[in-house]
C-alpha cells in the first residue's frame, strides 16, 4: 500500500503542464472515442500501450475480456457498454484478449477452477470458444490450442456484443464499429481479427470492421493457411 501512495504522491508532484491541463479540462466531462475490453490481467496497461491521455479511452476489464450476450441478467460490463455507446457515444469498441491468459488457461484445464466456483460461472459465457475449439481443433493442445482458444474467445465475445440492442443499433447506423484484438505481452506486438479472412493478422492502420462479417467461416481454411497468421 506504501507504493501506491508513495507512487500517487510522486506523480502529482512530477506532473507535466500538459497533464494539469488535460485533467482540468476534464474535471467536468468526458468523450472517450474509444470502449477498451480487455482482461483484468495486470500485465496488460492499455493507457501505456496505446500512448493515450486522460479521457482517450473508456476502459472495462474483467476476467477473460467477456462480455455476455444479451439476457435478462445484466452484468456490470453489459451495464457499461450500454453506457459507452449510448450517453458517451464511442465510436469504436475494442475486446483485446492477449497471450497467456489465465483465464483462458483455466478453459483448457477446467480443474484449475476447483474452489472457485464464481470464477467456473462466469467463464461460461467463454464456453463458445472452449466448444469450437474442440470441435475443429481437437488434437492442438498447449501453447498453440491455448492460442486459438484466446482467438476463438474474442471472436465468439464479438458475437455476443453484437446481441446487445445498444450496439446493434449503433452498428445498423455505422456510428459505431467494433473489433477484436490480440495482445502478445512478451513480443509486444497485437493482432486484429480480419473477417473477411477468418483470421487475426498484424494489426494495421485501418482494421477491418466486423459490421458485415460473418466470422464463423475461420475455421474452413485449410490448417496450414490459418497457422501461418
Ligand atoms: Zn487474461
Amino acid at each position: 500500500m506504501d507504493r501506491l501512495i508513495q507512487g500517487f504522491d510522486q506523480f502529482r508532484r512530477e506532473m507535466t503542464a500538459e497533464q494539469r491541463e488535460d485533467f482540468l479540462r476534464l474535471a467536468t466531462g468526458q468523450t472517450p472515442h474509444t470502449m477498451f475490453i480487455t482482461c483484468a490481467d495486470s500485465r496488460i496497461m492499455p493507457e501505456l500501450i496505446f500512448n493515450t491521455r486522460p479521457g482517450d479511452l473508456f476502459v472495462y476489464r474483467n476476467v477473460g475480456n467477456i462480455v455476455p450476450p444479451y439476457a435478462q441478467h445484466v452484468s456490470g460490463v453489459v451495464a457499461a457498454i450500454e453506457y459507452a455507446v449510448t450517453a458517451l457515444k464511442v465510436q469504436h469498441i475494442v475486446i483485446c484478449g492477449h497471450s497467456d491468459c489465465g483465464a483462458m488457461k483455466a478453459l483448457q484445464n477446467p480443474a484449475a477452477l476447483k474452489g472457485k466456483p464464481s470464477v467456473e460461472q462466469w467463464l461460461k459465457h467463454a464456453d463458445v470458444a472452449r466448444y469450437v475449439v474442440a470441435e475443429n481443433r481437437p488434437t492442438i493442445l498447449g501453447e498453440e490450442g491455448l492460442r486459438y482458444l484466446t482467438e476463438e474467445n474474442v471472436v465468439g465475445q464479438l458475437e455476443h456484443l453484437r446481441t446487445l440492442p445498444a450496439v446493434a443499433a449503433a452498428m445498423a447506423n455505422g456510428s459505431v464499429r467494433i473489433h477484436g484484438w490480440i495482445y502478445d505481452i512478451a513480443k509486444t506486438e497485437i493482432t486484429a481479427f480480419d473477417p473477411l479472412e477468418g483470421r487475426f493478422r498484424p494489426l494495421a492502420t485501418d482494421p477491418a470492421d466486423v459490421r458485415d462479417a460473418t466470422p464463423h467461416a475461420r475455421f474452413s481454411t485449410p490448417l496450414a493457411v490459418a497457422s501461418a497468421a
